[in-house]
C-alpha cells in the first residue's frame, strides 16, 4: 500500500487503467478531483457529518457472546447491518455523491446486480439532490423487485437492460456507454473496490471508515489487537474497507468468497481464477481457457462477480491476507446460528465470513475475532426460505421412506 503504487495506480501487477481514450482524460480527472477532496478539511467534515446524521455512524462492535462461546472463542461482529439502507455500500455512494458534487457533475449513472448498491447510490443522490439512473439486468430486475421499487421511490430512473445473459455484466456495459457519451456531466459511481484506477483507491479510503472504527472500538474495550479479522469478498469493498488499518498489525486477516454449491463452484475468483483484465483493471478474473469470463453462482447475489478488486489480488499473492471459501450451505447454517442464537439476521454474504470465523475458531480456541456483517438479511428472506422450504421437503420425503 506504497503511495507509489497508488500514484501509478499499481497494486504489484494488478491495477491500473484499460480503458478506451475517452474514458482517460475523465479518469485523470476523478483522480486529481478525489486528492484534492481528500486532503481538504471542509469536505471531510461534511463527509464525516454525513456519515454521523444520515448513514448511522458509528455503527457498533458488537460482543456476540453467547454465539462466540459456543463456537470456543471471543466473537466480534461490525454491524454494518445496522447502517442507513442495510449494508456497508452507503459508505461509497454518500463518498462518492458528494465528490461528484464537488465536481460540478449533476447526473449520476450506476449498475447494480442484486440492486443493494442501486438503492445505496439513489439515497445518497436524493440527499444531495443529484439526478440518478440505475442500469441493471432485465433478470435481476426481475429477481430484485422490491429493490427496483426502493429506487424509483427514492426518486432514481432504473434502466432495464436485455441483452447478454440479461445480469450485471450488460449493466456495466450499458453504464460504461452511457458515460462515454457525456463524461462532463457524467459521474460514474462505482460500487465496489474493483475497475480501473482511481476507482479502487477511492473505494478503499471511503470505506475505511469501518477498519478504524472496529480497531479503535475492540483496543478501546479489549485493551489489545484482535487475533483475526474476517469478511466476505465479492468485489472486496468490505473486507479491504475492515482490513486497511490492521495491514501494518500482527493481525491474521481472512477474505472469504462464495463455493456456491460446492467449493469447486461459486465464484471463488482468487481461489479460481487467473490474472486478467476486466472493467479496466488487472486483478484475478474467472476464465476459461480461451479467457472467456466464466459464469459464477452463489446464494449471496452481492458475491456472485467473476472479478475481484486488485488490491486484494496484490494480498493474495503477497500473502499478508488469506483467502478461504465457504459454500452456500455453510454459509446458511451459520446465517441460522446467529439469528437463534443472537437475534441477527445477517445478509448472506456476510454469513460466509461467518461460517469462516467458526470454522477459524473450533481451530483456534479461545482466539478474539472481528467479522465484518457486511449486511443485513432481510433482502434474502425469499432465498432463504426457498431453501428451507426445500430441505424441508427433502427431509419429509426421507421420513416418507
Ligand atoms: C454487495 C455486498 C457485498 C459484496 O461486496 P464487496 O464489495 O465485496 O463488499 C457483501 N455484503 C453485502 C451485504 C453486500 O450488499
Amino acid at each position: 500500500m506504497t503511495v507509489t503504487a497508488e500514484r501509478s495506480g499499481r497494486f504489484g501487477a494488478y491495477g491500473g487503467r484499460y480503458v478506451p481514450e475517452t474514458l482517460m482524460t475523465s479518469l485523470i480527472e476523478l483522480e486529481a478531483a478525489f486528492e484534492a477532496a481528500w486532503k481538504d478539511n471542509t469536505f471531510r467534515t461534511e463527509l464525516a457529518s454525513t456519515l454521523a446524521d444520515f448513514v448511522g455512524r458509528p455503527t457498533p462492535l458488537y460482543a456476540a457472546l453467547r454465539l462466540g462461546r459456543d463456537w470456543g472463542g471471543q466473537l466480534f461482529l461490525k454491524r454494518e447491518d445496522l447502517t442507513h439502507t442495510g449494508a456497508h455500500k452507503i459508505n461509497n455512494a454518500v463518498g462518492q455523491a458528494l465528490l461528484a458534487r464537488r465536481m460540478g457533475k449533476r447526473r449520476i449513472v450506476a449498475e447494480t446486480g442484486a440492486g443493494q448498491h442501486g438503492v445505496a447510490t439513489a439515497a445518497a443522490c436524493a440527499r444531495l439532490g443529484l439526478q440518478c439512473r440505475v442500469y441493471m439486468g432485465a433478470l435481476d430486475c426481475e429477481r430484485q423487485r422490491p429493490n427496483v421499487e426502493r429506487m424509483k421511490l427514492l426518486g432514481a430512473e432504473v434502466f432495464s437492460c436485455e441483452g447478454g445473459t440479461r445480469n450485471l455484466k450488460v449493466a456495466i456495459n450499458e453504464a460504461i456507454r452511457d458515460w462515454v457519451s457525456g463524461p462532463d456531466e457524467t459521474y460514474y459511481l462505482l460500487g465496489s473496490a474493483v475497475g480501473p484506477h482511481p476507482y479502487p483507491t477511492i473505494v478503499r479510503e471511503l470505506q475505511s471508515v469501518i477498519g478504524i472504527e472496529a480497531r479503535e472500538q475492540f483496543t478501546r474495550r479489549e485493551g489489545r489487537l484482535p487475533d483475526a479479522v474476517i469478511a466476505c469478498v465479492g468485489g472486496g469493498s468490505n473486507a479491504i474497507g475492515i482490513f486497511a488499518p490492521f495491514l501494518d498489525d500482527p493481525v491474521a486477516l481472512f477474505g472469504v468468497e462464495a463455493g456456491g454449491d460446492s467449493p469447486e463452484h461459486g465464484s471463488c475468483t482468487l481461489a479460481h481464477g487467473r490474472p486478467g483484465v476486466l472493467h479496466g483493471a488487472m486483478s484475478y478474473v474467472l476464465q476459461d481457457a480461451d479467457g472467456q469470463i466464466t459464469g459464477t453462482h452463489s446464494i449471496a447475489p452481492g458475491l456472485d462477480y467473476p472479478g475481484v478488486g486488485p488490491q486484494h489480488s496484490a494480498l493474495k499473492d503477497s500473502g499478508r491476507v488469506t483467502y478461504a471459501i465457504e459454500t452456500d450451505e455453510t454459509a446458511l447454517s451459520a446465517f441460522h446460528e446467529l439469528s437463534r442464537v443472537e437475534g441477527i439476521l445477517p445478509a448472506l454474504e456476510s454469513s460466509h465470513a461467518l461460517a469462516f470465523a467458526r470454522r477459524y475458531l473450533g481451530e483456534n480456541p479461545g482466539r478474539r475475532v472481528i467479522v465484518n456483517l457486511s449486511g443485513r438479511g432481510d433482502k434474502d428472506l425469499p432465498s432463504i426460505m426457498a431453501r428451507t422450504k426445500g430441505q424441508a421437503a427433502l427431509e419429509g420425503g426421507h421420513h416418507a421412506r
